[in-house]
């Protein structure tokens, strides 16, 4: 997911990811959750020839989509995850976590989350540099139109998830959708921290909910426990992923706006 700290000044300031965020008892007691309507991944499987999931950071595809690339991997869908960078950013000036320490261990972290939950996945690793993502915006396009047409599903992060990595994810998705012919569904990671449920930037309508059974999510659990470096506080500090946060992803459903 990588931390608040290094989050550029760039970042429109509504989408401002710093404090503690939204409370999850607040989302968990709005009504907006509620209604988000339901919708089942094996008909994803069906529709689409393969499904592409493009993460910033390694821990954000577990954290947003364990639970549902576990269901389409019990589906038989076929399944790519576009690493786009190694999270080595995370720690900005550790002594304990340096850029090549976590350049080595993210995606190791990763590579066990997803045994964890079982998720059968070709992993494709691109090294765009860490919290750069918008500079190296045609790196990722030219990966994806070299790769994805239009019987594909891309799935992206938020073109409004508030961080910068995240939102060019989600603008060079929704380009290689256009180009492709590919379908884009976006799905939410720092949405949760600094939006809330009455937001009027999010489409709300437009969001579906992926229902998790709880073995899923226990198994979910045990899967974010593999990001060591990102839930474990570092000397002093507070962790990248510390345990008010977990709890978004953790919920009975994961969420794509459609
Ligand atoms: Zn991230």
């Amino acid at each position: 997911m990588t931390p608040s700290t290094h989050v550029p000044s760039h970042s429109p300031s509504r989408r401002l990811i710093e404090g503690r965020g939204t409370a999850e008892g607040a989302w968990r007691s709005s009504s907006t959750l509620e209604r988000f309507a339901v919708c089942d991944v094996v008909e994803w499987t069906e529709r689409f020839r393969s499904i592409w999931l493009l993460a910033p950071h390694p821990d954000d595809e577990v954290l947003a989509l364990g639970g549902s690339m576990a269901q389409l991997t019990a589906s038989h869908a076929e399944l790519h995850i576009v690493s786009v960078t190694d999270g080595e950013a995370s720690h900005a000036g550790s002594s304990e976590w340096t850029a090549q320490r976590l350049a080595k261990t993210r995606p190791l972290e990763m590579r066990r989350s997803l045994e964890v939950l079982g998720i059968d996945a070709q992993v494709l690793r691109l090294g765009i540099p860490d919290g750069r993502v918008g500079a190296h915006r045609e790196t990722l396009l030219k990966a994806l139109v070299e790769r994805v047409d239009e019987r594909d599903l891309l799935l992206a992060t938020c073109r409004f998830d508030g961080h910068p990595d995240h939102e060019a994810c989600g603008e060079v998705g929704a380009l290689a959708a256009e180009l492709t012919g590919a379908t884009l569904f976006e799905y939410p990671v720092w949405m949760w921290h600094w939006a809330s449920p009455d937001e009027v930037v999010v489409p709300w309508t437009r969001a579906q909910q992926i229902v998790l059974p709880a073995a899923t999510i226990d198994r979910k659990r045990a899967a974010i426990d593999e990001f060591r470096s990102q839930i474990t506080p570092d000397g002093g500090r507070e962790a990248v992923l510390p345990p008010h946060v977990l709890p978004r992803f953790l919920r009975p459903f994961e969420v794509v706006f459609t």
